[in-house]
């Protein structure tokens, strides 16, 4: 079954797809400016302007109209007097007023499409493989080079470089690189701090292939490091292995997240670890299910999620270590085989 008729046979009434990314999971096609229609009976039309119309007629399956460059605009005429669902999570407030503009009687949806982005099929985890495999070949020549000396943001151009020359086809995310007491920000940008012996040294990056993301992270040992510092990277290693020991279709993301608490907890370090363990990811590197407290999500088979515990210490660094996985019927597959090991930089 296409995609579209997937998303279809799920619709009660019309839902306009205006969100880039979901159009482009729909019909893989592309545009920065575009909404597609999906009607219950399997119907689809794609909107977009002139810039886009040759691209769009190339798209299987679907009636394309061409609309002025306001395609928010022209839909509230073409739309009007109709009952159609939107996305309400994935729209602005200016463009929900103007889609409503003309009349239509517009239905809040939220997750439709990305109910289905969750599961991956084949052809999306061999494309997350390969984008993991170029990260973990960046990792094997990273850990080769010289810490010492350079400073966050050249790392961070060191990598964004080698991704493309690995073949990459871009970036996931612009790569962290925090060294030392920037360890302790989880989101750290990369900056002028020049790298020291004695630091943990946190890279957290992803690329893509054929759309799809990876994402992994990796702390260093500048050097020598102090004994607080190698018990916190132990800490971290032994709750992200608790963490994955827990990732297996059927448990919830309360659970798996708890389970990479438990070590840190008895240590009394609680407090350093205030992220979630872990999130979906696919053609973005953010998307469902969520690992973490508050998450309503159940694992299912085909899942893609990251396992990233992390402790965060004011003044002192910090260190995560981050895996993304497939998740199956008794378990999970792990995409990221770069050692977890400790290493050492020079
Ligand atoms: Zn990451
Ligand atoms: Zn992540």
């Amino acid at each position: 079954m296409s995609r579209v008729a997937r998303l279809a046979a799920s619709l009660s009434e019309p839902l306009l797809v205006t969100d880039g990314v979901n159009v482009k999971y729909q019909l893989g096609f592309q545009s920065s400016n575009c909404a597609v229609l999906v009607e219950p009976d399997g119907k689809a039309t794609l909107y977009t302007d002139f810039r886009y119309l040759e691209a769009a007629k190339a798209v299987a399956d679907v009636e394309v109209v061409q609309t002025r460059r306001d395609v928010a605009g022209a839909l509230s005429e073409l739309l009007a007097g109709r009952r159609i669902g939107f996305e309400a999570s994935r729209i602005s407030y200016a463009h929900w007023q103007m889609l409503g503009a003309g009349g239509a009687e517009l239905v809040a949806t939220r997750g439709l499409v990305e109910a289905f982005r969750l599961v991956k099929d084949d052809a999306e985890i061999d494309a997350i493989s390969r984008a993991s495999a170029i990260s973990d070949e960046l990792y094997a020549a990273l850990s080769q080079e010289q810490f010492t000396g350079r400073t966050e943001k050249e790392l961070a151009w060191w990598i964004e470089r080698t991704f493309r020359e690995l073949g990459a086809d871009a970036l996931a995310f612009e790569p962290i690189v925090a060294s030392g007491l920037n360890g302790a920000s989880p989101h750290a940008h990369p900056g002028d701090t020049v790298v020291h012996g004695g630091v943990l040294v946190t890279i957290d990056m992803g690329c893509t292939v054929d759309g799809y993301c990876s994402d992994c992270t990796r702390t260093f040992a500048v050097g020598e490091v102090s004994q607080q510092l190698v018990e916190i990277y132990e800490l971290v290693a032994r709750a992200q292995l608790d963490g994955l020991a827990a990732v297996s279709a059927g448990e919830s993301g309360v659970d798996v997240d708890a389970a990479s608490r438990t070590a840190i907890a008895a240590a009394g370090m609680a407090e350093y670890y205030g992220h979630g363990l872990g999130h979906g990811l696919g053609m973005e590197v953010h998307e469902a299910p969520v690992l973490r407290p508050e998450s309503s999500d159940v694992l299912a088979p085909r899942n893609l999620v990251t396992v990233e515990p992390g402790l965060y210490l004011p003044g002192v660094g910090g260190c995560r270590i981050e895996d993304l996985v497939v998740v199956t019927e008794t378990g999970c597959e792990i995409l990221t085989s770069f050692t977890k090991k400790m290493l050492t930089v020079g």
